[in-house]
């Protein structure tokens, strides 16, 4: 069977279930098929949740544990990437298989043999066809060399000032990508086809309060209805797809992850200072003399003898006492009275697999409403412990219960029972893709294919 998957990276199945009637192609997933939810893997971020998504497994078979990590053996701040992933891909599978995989604008792809792609977010070849015949194709028909599938850096730094802007750019960036997807659907030979449309993510970071009532800081103004016609083009982008995939295909819709609401950013650096376990100096935090240091997403990596250049922490008793005694600190952090952190869990309560040893030691859940400060590390001059005021109002990355933050997931086509309810986990997906296209699932996938048959 073929298999067409739609990527909506941040569509909210809460959003989705309020507007469903203004949806009718989402509303015949659910008519004609499934429409539910899937569960992101901690962390709930891009990078790792289309990294899971792609591979079936959890962070520690695939190396890829947040946006930012520390490189192994250094104190050096990494920006995840796909060279980061170290697992195989669903693509390359369906390729050994022998079939097609097609991938435009999916976060974390890089060119890969054999594979037809316009890598997306986080790849050095960001929008550049792959192979180079496709390029020449895309500018044949379309007259560019670079297919824009995200905002550029200058938009979304003048979201503020200029949100016309930003909404005029995300709409017309969304139409182009839909116009050379649904192209590459007709004119390309596959057997799975998956493009990414990032859209969602980036108006929902910057207005969520417009549509969540329970939000603080809760506005009711124009940009709430732009958030919902967005929704609306999406629905209309996935109808376009359904219409020309053909009746053979199966289609899927899928987010990384969904939105909660965000008010508070807490700066983990300021109580790990306040506790003895940071040393800081004019701001600058040491990260040779520290015991641990957070690197900016509610993560926590401690320095340990042996493992660090400059350890300080010896591994065994020292380093449990120290994982510990932070724990405690986190989980009694207060706000206002209430507590940010719901828990904070040591790695290996999170992950399994052969890369569990470069994923942070400690990694703090944040209740809804809160996230870890990106930057600065640590706070200039006075500590200020918190952000009142943080620039985006809605997240899902900071790091937040996958529960709280779970993202959308449609399937519908040929032998698909209709209102079957499914639970699924990111990485169950791949599993179930490959088992829908007929193809063996590799044995060390951990996700487990999704019983869509059987009637239920
Ligand atoms: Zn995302």
């Amino acid at each position: 069977m073929k298999v067409v998957v739609l990527g909506f990276d941040g569509a909210s199945p809460d959003l989705v279930d309020e507007w469903i009637d203004h949806l009718p192609a989402l509303g015949r997933f659910k008519d004609r098929g499934v429409l539910g939810r899937t569960v992101p893997p901690v962390p709930a971020q891009t990078p790792v949740a289309w990294a899971t998504f792609m591979t079936g497994k959890n962070p520690g078979k695939h190396g890829v544990f947040s946006f930012i990590a520390r490189r192994s053996g250094t104190y050096e701040r990494d920006v995840a990437e796909p060279k980061k992933l170290k697992s195989k891909t669903i693509w390359k599978i369906v390729r050994e298989a022998g079939k097609k995989a097609v991938t435009i604008n999916v976060p974390m792809t890089d060119a890969e043999e054999g594979v037809t792609s316009v890598p997306g977010f986080l790849s050095s070849l960001e929008g550049v066809p792959q192979p180079k015949s496709l390029g020449e194709k895309v500018a044949r028909k379309f007259g560019i060399d670079r297919v824009r599938g995200d905002l550029g850096t200058e938009t979304l730094d003048r979201v503020d000032t200029d949100p016309d802007l930003f909404f005029e750019e995300v709409n017309e960036i969304t139409e182009e990508m839909a116009e050379i997807s649904l192209c590459l659907l007709q004119e390309e030979s596959w057997d799975l086809f998956m493009p990414v449309f990032m859209g969602l993510d980036r108006i929902q970071h910057f207005f969520w309060k417009c549509v969540d009532p329970n939000h603080p800081r809760h506005e009711e103004s124009e940009y709430g209805e732009l958030v919902r016609k967005f929704y609306v083009k999406i629905d209309e982008i996935a109808g376009e797809f359904l219409k020309s995939a053909g009746e053979d295909a199966l289609t899927m819709v899928v987010s990384d992850h969904g939105f909660c609401p965000v008010h508070t950013e807490v700066v983990v650096n300021d109580y790990l200072a306040e506790e003895g376990f940071l040393e800081a100096r004019d701001g600058e935090i040491d990260l040779e003399g520290s015991m641990a240091v957070s690197y900016g997403y509610g993560d926590v990596w401690l320095n340990v003898k042996g493992r660090e250049p400059r350890g300080v922490v010896s591994a065994g008793e020292e380093y449990e006492k120290t994982r510990d005694g932070i724990m405690e600190c986190l989980g009694k952090i207060e706000v206002g009275g209430k507590r940010p952190i719901k828990a904070a869990k040591r790695r290996e309560e999170l992950w399994w697999g052969p890369y569990l040893n470069e994923a942070p030691d400690l990694t703090a859940i944040f209740n809804v409403g809160y996230q870890a400060a990106r930057r600065p590390l640590i706070t200039n001059g006075p500590r200020r412990y918190v952000n009142l005021n943080p620039r985006w109002s809605g997240g899902h990355d900071g790091t937040h219960d996958p529960g709280d933050v779970p993202g959308i997931l449609g399937i519908v086509g040929p032998g698909i029972p209709k209102g079957k309810r499914v639970e699924a986990r990111l990485w169950d997906l791949a599993p179930t893709i490959l088992d829908l296209m007929g193809i063996p699932i590799p044995a060390d996938i951990d996700g487990k294919p999704l019983a869509l048959k059987d009637p239920g």
